[in-house]
C-alpha cells in the first residue's frame, strides 16, 4: 500500500434526486424520491428530506410511499443523468488518465498516476478543488475521500456525506477502522453482518481478533481471507481505468415481431438467464443491467438500472430487467430483445455470505417474477412523472401526475421560481414531451450559483405534494 492519501473516491450526494431537485424549484428542499413506479418498482435514490422518514435506494416503491406519502415520487431521467455524469467524468480524468467508475455517480481516481498530488496536503488542494469545480460545472455537491487504499477511500467518501471532504492519514486506518462495524467492509452486507454478529462479532477490531483461520471457517475460504484483509485495512487493488470486458451481453433478433407484453416479457427472462451464464462463466459480476429493445419501427431504446453492488445472480438480473421492461412502450411489437450487464467488478457482490448461502441480499429481489405486470395506461406511459414537457402558451414544465384522461404539469426551469401547476387533457394538442433543461446554462457554467437563496425560495412554494395522480 503506497504511504500517500493519493487514492480518491468521489460520490455524488443523492444524485438522481439532487438532480431532480435542482431541475425542479418546487422540490428544493423537499422529499423526493426516484425508482420505478410499476407494481415492482424500486427506489433509485430518495433525497435527504426523504431519507429522515427511513426511506432508501433499493426498498420496494410500495414501502417507501408508506413511510413518505407526501414525497415526490418520479420516473428516472436517465439521459439527463448521464449527461451530468459526463461531465462530472470529464472534471476527474483532468486529474488523472487513471479513473475507475463504479457508476453513473461514483468513481476512483488515482491522483499519484496524474502527477496532481503525491502528498497529505497537494491530495486534500486536489479535493477540495474537484468538489468546487463539480459544484461550479453542475451546481450539484459530491462528497470526496482520500486515503492510501480503495477500501478507505470509500469509506472516507461515505464519512463525509453530504457535502464534504474526509481525508485518512496513512497509518491511521487500523486505529479508524477498529471500533467500526463490520458492516462498513465492501462486501458485508445484512447477512453476513447478521452471521458474524452470531458469532459474537461485530466490530472490525473483533473480525481482526478473530483471525483469519476462525473467519475461514465461519463464511468460506475466499470471503475469509478477503475478510481478514481488510480488518486489517490491507487493500491493494490497484484503479483500473479500462475493464478488459466492459460489458457482456446477449441479444436475439426476431423473425416475426413480438407483440404480446407476456410473451416479451418471458424472452426478456430467457435473456437475463443466458446472459448470466455467459457472466459467470467469464468469473465476472456487474452493478449496471442494461435492456435493449428494438421496436417494430427499428426505433431502438436502451435502459439501465444500476444496483448496489455488483451482482450475478440471475433472479436479481431478472428481476432489475423487467424492471426495465415496465418503462419501454412495445405496442407495436419488438423485432428485438437484448440483456446486458455492465459496471463490471472483481468483488462478486455486495453481500458475500448472501451469495455464498443462496440468500438474497437484496430485499428488491423477494419480490416474485411471476406476479402479472398492471398494464399501465397509455397516458401514464406517455406522460411519465417527473418527465419534461413543453406547452406552446405556458412553456417548459414537468409532468406532476397523469390518470382519468389527465396530465398535471407543473410549469418551473432550473432558473425560475418555483412555478404554477395546470391540469390538461392528456390529448392536448399544445402539450408535448420536451427534452430535459440544462442545470447550469450555458455560459454560467463555470460561474457561482445563487443555489441558497433559491432553496430559501423554495420552502412557501408548494402547496400540494408532487405525487401522483393515478
Ligand atoms: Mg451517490
Amino acid at each position: 500500500m503506497r504511504n500517500a492519501p493519493t487514492i480518491l473516491h468521489l460520490d455524488m450526494d443523492a444524485f438522481f434526486a439532487s438532480v431532480e431537485q435542482a431541475s425542479k424549484p418546487s422540490l428544493r428542499g423537499k422529499a423526493v424520491v426516484v425508482g420505478g413506479l410499476g407494481p415492482r418498482g424500486v427506489v433509485a435514490t430518495a433525497s435527504y428530506e426523504a431519507r429522515v422518514f427511513g426511506v432508501h435506494s433499493a426498498m420496494p416503491m410500495a414501502q417507501a410511499r408508506r413511510l413518505a406519502p407526501n414525497a415526490a415520487y418520479l420516473v428516472p431521467r436517465f439521459g439527463l443523468y448521464r449527461s451530468i455524469s459526463e461531465q462530472v467524468m470529464a472534471l476527474l480524468r483532468e486529474l488523472s488518465p487513471l479513473v475507475e467508475p463504479l457508476s453513473l455517480d461514483e468513481a476512483f481516481v488515482d491522483l499519484e498516476a496524474g502527477g496532481t498530488a503525491w502528498d497529505e496536503p497537494s491530495a486534500r488542494l486536489a479535493g477540495v478543488k474537484l468538489r468546487a469545480d463539480i459544484r461550479a460545472a453542475t451546481g450539484l455537491t459530491g462528497s470526496v475521500g482520500l486515503a492510501a487504499s480503495k477500501m478507505l477511500a470509500k469509506i472516507a467518501s461515505e464519512e463525509a456525506k453530504p457535502d464534504g471532504l474526509v481525508l485518512i492519514e496513512p497509518g491511521t486506518e487500523r486505529a479508524l477502522l477498529g471500533p467500526m462495524s463490520v458492516r462498513t467492509l465492501p462486501g458485508v452486507g445484512p447477512a453476513t453482518g447478521d452471521h458474524l454478529r452470531r458469532a459474537g462479532i461485530t466490530t472490525v477490531d473483533e473480525l481482526a481478533e478473530a483471525g483469519e483461520d476462525e473467519l475461514v471457517r465461519l463464511v468460506g475460504k475466499a470471503h475469509g481471507h478477503a475478510l481478514y484483509a481488510m480488518a486489517l485495512a490491507q487493500d491493494e487493488r490497484p484503479v483500473v481505468a479500462e475493464r478488459e470486458t466492459k460489458s457482456v451481453s446477449v441479444e436475439d433478433t426476431y423473425d416475426v415481431d413480438i407483440h404480446d407484453r407476456i410473451r416479451v416479457g418471458l424472452e426478456v427472462q430467457r435473456l437475463a438467464d443466458r446472459c448470466v451464464r455467459r457472466l459467470r462463466g467469464a468469473g465476472l459480476s456487474g452493478r449496471t443491467i442494461v435492456l435493449k429493445v428494438r421496436r417494430y419501427d427499428f426505433s431502438t431504446l436502451t435502459r439501465s438500472e444500476t444496483l448496489r453492488g455488483p451482482t450475478d445472480d440471475p433472479a436479481v438480473v431478472r428481476e432489475a430487467a423487467s424492471r426495465l421492461l415496465d418503462s419501454v412502450d412495445t405496442t407495436g411489437g419488438v423485432r428485438l430483445l437484448g440483456v446486458g450487464v455492465s459496471g463490471l467488478a472483481d468483488y462478486t457482490q455486495e453481500d458475500l455470505f448472501a451469495q455464498a448461502a443462496g440468500v438474497r441480499a437484496d430485499p428488491a429481489a423477494e419480490e416474485t417474477v411471476a406476479e402479472p405486470v398492471a398494464e399501465e395506461t397509455p397516458a401514464e406511459r406517455h406522460w411519465p412523472s417527473g418527465h419534461d414537457v413543453r406547452h406552446t402558451e405556458y412553456g417548459h414544465g414537468w409532468v406532476q401526475g397523469s390518470g382519468l384522461g389527465r396530465v398535471t404539469v407543473r410549469f418551473e426551469t432550473p432558473d425560475s421560481e418555483p412555478g404554477r401547476v395546470r391540469t390538461f387533457r392528456v390529448d392536448d394538442p399544445d402539450l408535448e414531451r420536451a427534452d430535459p433543461l440544462p442545470l447550469v446554462p450555458a455560459g454560467e457554467a463555470g460561474g457561482e450559483r445563487a443555489a441558497d437563496v433559491r432553496l430559501e425560495g423554495a420552502a412557501n412554494g408548494v402547496g400540494a405534494a408532487a405525487g401522483d395522480v393515478e
